[in-house]
């Protein structure tokens, strides 16, 4: 059923701007450790013009939705997660094409092109503790509830905790990409910043779902 409107989307991205609002400290203390400290302040500052970008300009599909809180994303991060961020979304967006509202599996599918396009633009596997640790189970994760045609809810209930799964997994890892590669060893025992903040977005498309 093609169920899921601009609104959800929507709320999905107002729902994230709050969960990094109040985890801010938490991503940017994470950084601190592994990197330079400003991963919760530079995606605060994104989601925050996102949904002022929405308000403003009210997309009529969800794949425009998705694209416009990319673009913001790229224009207003900065750093590596801007550009791999807004990269996700812009993807997600165009896989979404311009229907008026998609299903479950039409989700999952942008979820799949979003993450390509991280992998892409960043050229991370799984297991270099990067946002990808996150990201790609997930993915993962939403393809298959849908194939096995299980709700909605349950569905991004399921790619949620995969996600913080796949955060919580990035905590041994030596990082191989981004800032924190150049620790080295050093960087193990700590957890990936922008691996946590994809788990909080994806849990912030759970919450809003869940409603
Ligand atoms: P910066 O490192 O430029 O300060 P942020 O602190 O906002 O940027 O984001 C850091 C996060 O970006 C890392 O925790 C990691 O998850 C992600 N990241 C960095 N480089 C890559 C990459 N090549 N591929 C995927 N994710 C990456
Ligand atoms: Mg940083
Ligand atoms: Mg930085």
């Amino acid at each position: 059923a093609e169920v899921l409107t601009p609104a959800f989307f929507g709320a999905w991205i107002e729902e994230a701007a709050r969960s990094v609002r109040a985890e801010r400290d938490e991503l940017t203390r994470l950084d601190a450790a592994i990197g330079d400290a400003d991963h919760g302040t530079n995606l605060d500052r994104g989601f925050t013009e996102a949904v002022r970008a929405l308000g403003e300009r009210c997309p009529a599909t969800p794949g425009a939705v998705l694209v416009l809180v990319g673009s913001t994303l790229i224009r207003k991060v900065g750093g590596a997660s801007g550009p791999l961020y807004g990269t996700a979304f812009r993807e997600a967006g165009k896989a979404l094409g311009d229907a008026p509202a998609v299903s479950a599996a039409d989700l999952a599918a942008a979820l799949t092109a979003g993450v390509a396009g991280v992998r892409r633009l960043g050229s991370a596997a799984e297991g270099d503790k990067t946002m990808v640790d996150a990201l790609a189970p997930a993915a993962g994760a939403l393809a298959e509830a849908v194939r096995e045609g299980r709700g909605l809810d349950d569905a991004l209930g399921a790619a949620s905790a995969a996600a913080a799964a796949g955060a919580a997994a990035t905590i041994p890892m030596p990082a191989r990409k981004g800032r924190a590669s150049y620790l080295g060893p050093r960087s193990v025992g700590h957890q990936d910043p922008g691996a946590t903040s994809a788990a909080l977005i994806l849990r912030a498309l759970h919450t809003v779902a869940a409603r």
